[in-house]
């Protein structure tokens, strides 16, 4: 779930409400005495009893009793009855909303941690906001202590993560003691590494299941620059790429295909093997169509059965210097045969679909499926499988 998803309708107040925002950890079990009461929330389904006191407030499906003296007691709208135990949100009374932190039953919980950036992608779908927005991390430490310890992973994402420089330290060491056995997926332009001081910083944290995805887009330095629109980020980059491994932190490559980046693949792939042959993972990705990619879609879209060449060259290469290789973001009826075994389901639940032609196919099970936002424009190639 992405860390600032607002929801649409209100809560409803039943009671007394606080003033100030307010993180707590959904609970829905009453029966205990537990200390935690106090940083936890009720959700109460079927109200039918009394509440019980020493929650810190309290959500029901329907309207219900409220003892006097109760706070915080809400209903939620029903586009919320997603939530369940172990999930952590955040209430704000005054604009009587709740935006869901994290939900223990999905596998993608990603959390934003900065809008700021130095880059400016040509397809960000998160475009980047000069401002403070230190609470984004304030707020993440507070909830981490809420989080599960059985989460498999956790996405770090921007913004431009590195600019936070020794909070992240801070806040990777947090995930470490709270989270040790969640791997913990950061997002960076790689950037802020060209200072090897920070690189060192998070090596030294010695997080046991730690990777940083960086993007590269060109074997060119000044294709790489005008991809994310900034003069000197392919020599930073490279750089901080350089400085991770050097100081042992895992580094995974990501480069979108898009009209602007797919001629130059085999030559990319020719670059990573030459030079970065080091780095842990290489990941070849499918345009998601939000944010800068929706307006600047003349420049970018192009249909995937277009550079089926350019992509097989490119995974061919990879894997056969024993790159660890994956294909993200790609349906498989747009693939060539040959690179289904590099595609994966990438698409993190919450945005995931399927087209009404996918009901059909009979790979649909191992199919990656659509971004939500990228149902309007789709490949010319797909196709269900009737095999
Ligand atoms: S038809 Fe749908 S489910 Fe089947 S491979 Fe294509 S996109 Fe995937």
């Amino acid at each position: 779930m992405p860390a600032l998803e607002l929801a649409a309708a209100g809560l409803k107040p039943l009671s007394v409400c606080s003033f100030e925002p307010f993180i707590g950890r959904i609970r829905e079990q009453p029966d205990d005495t537990s200390s935690a009461r106090e940083r936890e929330i009720l959700l109460v389904r079927r109200p039918t009893q009394l509440l019980p006191p020493g929650f810190r407030g309290y959500l029901l499906l329907e309207e219900g009793l409220v003892s006097p003296g109760l706070e915080d007691v809400y209903v939620l709208p029903t586009s919320q009855h997603y939530l369940a135990e172990g999930d952590v949100v955040r209430i704000h009374p005054q604009r009587v909303s709740l935006a869901t932190l994290y939900r223990r039953a999905s596998p993608s919980n990603t959390f934003l941690v900065t809008e700021r950036c130095d880059n400016n992608c040509l397809m960000c779908s998160q475009p980047p906001r000069k401002q403070d927005d230190s609470w984004l991390v304030d707020e993440l430490m507070e909830t981490l202590p809420l989080i599960s310890p059985e989460t498999r992973e956790i996405g770090i994402t921007g913004g431009e993560p590195s600019l936070l420089k020794g909070r992240l330290v801070e806040l990777l060491e947090r995930m470490k003691q709270h989270l040790p056995r969640t791997s913990v997926h950061i997002l960076t332009n790689g950037r802020g590494f060209a200072n090897p001081e920070l690189a060192r910083a998070v090596a030294k944290v010695r997080h046991p299941d730690l990777m940083l995805g960086v993007p590269l887009y060109s074997d060119l330095p000044e294709e790489h620059d005008y991809v994310v629109q900034a003069m000197g980020a392919y020599d930073e980059t490279l750089r901080g790429i350089l400085h991770l491994k050097r100081a042992r932190v895992r580094v995974e490559l990501r480069c979108v295909v898009h009209a602007q980046t797919y001629t130059r693949l085999p030559q990319l792939a020719e670059f990573i093997t030459r030079n970065l042959l080091f780095v842990d993972h290489v990941a070849l990705m499918g345009l998601e169509l939000m944010g800068f990619a929706r307006a600047n879609l003349g420049l970018l879209w192009v249909d995937p059965l277009d550079y089926q060449d350019q992509l097989t060259a490119a995974v061919r290469t990879l894997s056969r210097a024993g790159l660890d290789t994956s294909i993200y973001n790609h349906q498989l009826c747009t693939l060539p045969t040959e690179l289904h075994p590099f595609a994966r389901k990438s698409i993190s639940d919450w945005k995931n679909l399927y087209a009404e032609d996918c009901e059909r196919c009979t790979r649909r099970v191992d199919c990656g499926g659509f971004f939500a936002s990228g149902l309007a424009k789709r490949s010319r190639g797909i196709q269900p499988f009737v095999d």
